[in-house]
Parts: C-alpha cells; sequence; structure tokens
C-alpha cells in the first residue's frame, strides 16, 4: 500500500519517501504526494530525487497494479533507484494547484445546472462537465454568473468521511453517474462545500474556494443525446 499523503493535505508539494518497487519505467512508494490519475483529474508531474543528486523527472502518475499502490512513471534517462533506498519527492505544483482550483471549480458548477453529471475532465487550463439536460437550458452567461457568485462566499471546503450504508442510504449524494465512488473499504471520502455542494470525490481541492478566483465558461456543446458539455477556465 502507497500512503496518499494528499489526501490528508492537498498542499504538501514536498515529502521523502522509500522506494517499495521499480517495475517497467515506474517507481512505487511507501508513501506519496502525487496525486493518481483519477476522477477526471491528471495524474501529477514532478520529480524524485535522488542521494546523488539525480533528479528523476516523474511524467505521469497512475494507479499500481497492486491494489492500494500509486506508480511514479520515469522519464526515460539517469538510473533509476534501489528498492529501499529513500528518495524526495516534488510535484510540479503550478499544475497541480491549477488542477485543484478547476476541479473545485467543477464542484461548484455542479451545483448552478441542476441535472445529472454525465462526465468529467480537467487539465491545468480547462476543465469540463457533461450534463443529461437540453442543450437550450445551458446559457454561459448564466452559469459563469451562478458560479462565480458562489465563489464569492469563500466558503472553506472540508473532507468527510461516510460509511459504504450511509452512502446506500443516500444515493442524492452521488451526482456523478460515470463515475461510482470506490467501495469495499468501508468508508467512503465526501467533499462538503458548506451550503453548496456535498459529494463523494477522491480528488484534490482548495482548502477555501475563494482561491479559486472566478471562472469563465469557454464553450458549451452538444456531445451526445446525455452529454452536453460546458467547459471553462479560471478567469485571470
Ligand atoms: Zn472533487
Amino acid at each position: 500500500m502507497t500512503e496518499l499523503l494528499f489526501r490528508d493535505d492537498a498542499y504538501l508539494k514536498t515529502a521523502t519517501a522509500r522506494v517499495v518497487a521499480v517495475q517497467d519505467g515506474a517507481v512505487t512508494l511507501d508513501r506519496t504526494v502525487f496525486y493518481p490519475l483519477g476522477g477526471g483529474q491528471p495524474g501529477d508531474t514532478g520529480f524524485l530525487i535522488r542521494d546523488n543528486g539525480d533528479r528523476l523527472a516523474v511524467i505521469d502518475t497512475r494507479k499500481g497494479v497492486e491494489p492500494g499502490t500509486v506508480a511514479h512513471r520515469i522519464a526515460p534517462g539517469p538510473a533509476m533507484p534501489e528498492v529501499g533506498e529513500a528518495v524526495g519527492l516534488e510535484i510540479d505544483w503550478d499544475r497541480r494547484y491549477a488542477h485543484m482550483r478547476l476541479h473545485t471549480a467543477l464542484h461548484v458548477m455542479s451545483c448552478v445546472v441542476v441535472a445529472p453529471v454525465t462526465g468529467g475532465n480537467i487539465s491545468a487550463d480547462k476543465g469540463r462537465l457533461d450534463f443529461d439536460i437540453d442543450l437550450a437550458l445551458l446559457d454561459a452567461d448564466r452559469i459563469a454568473g451562478g458560479t462565480n457568485e458562489l465563489i464569492a462566499r469563500a466558503v472553506p471546503t472540508e473532507t468527510v468521511w461516510i460509511t459504504d450504508e450511509e452512502l446506500d442510504a443516500r444515493p442524492e449524494l452521488v451526482k456523478t453517474m460515470s463515475v461510482q465512488p470506490p467501495r469495499g473499504a468501508g468508508r467512503i471520502r465526501l467533499l462538503r462545500i458548506p451550503d453548496i455542494d456535498l459529494q463523494p470525490c477522491g480528488g484534490t481541492h482548495v482548502a477555501n474556494i475563494a482561491e479559486i478566483g472566478g471562472i469563465t465558461v469557454l464553450r458549451i456543446r452538444n456531445e451526445g443525446k446525455r452529454n452536453k458539455r460546458v467547459e471553462i477556465a479560471l478567469k485571470g
């Protein structure tokens, strides 16, 4: 198992860890600050730093083959670290922080557009949600205005844990039809934005929605019968 340090503190930019396995160009660690691709949020990039000073570029982070592990994909080049070796970890913070702001912005926007969410994705410069809704009901100005009004409330976000049974009793919490929360671990992580949003999410978020700053709607388009796509970017 890899201890997921970003779960408790999404603002950790560096850490030290021990190498557990090296396989197929990827390094598995006993703990990590690197978020692995999932829930529409890209895997982190950055560096693993060896004692000899070598900086190994992490070009992507994915969930490992072994359940509960994280695989850090390393760019070809310098020698890979040894199993048991201690390494420094450093994520590309500007990229990750953009993911955190956009990801949290999508939570807020999902409360402005009242419709089931059928998909979602973010990158460092834009994010999108797909809704099962009539295209004519999506208005860019109204969505941007409503989202920015909520962001201006500047409320702190909270992480809440509930049991599988509690989630079963409250199916309305699962807004994103394409991303079912992971079950079986006995407990599920929720993101709560007080008086705005509450839903299962394992991603990384900003501590206060004021950090989003504000959003603009880039475009709205038809991506299929149940997929009306709203694409947003951070303002400024
Ligand atoms: Zn989230």
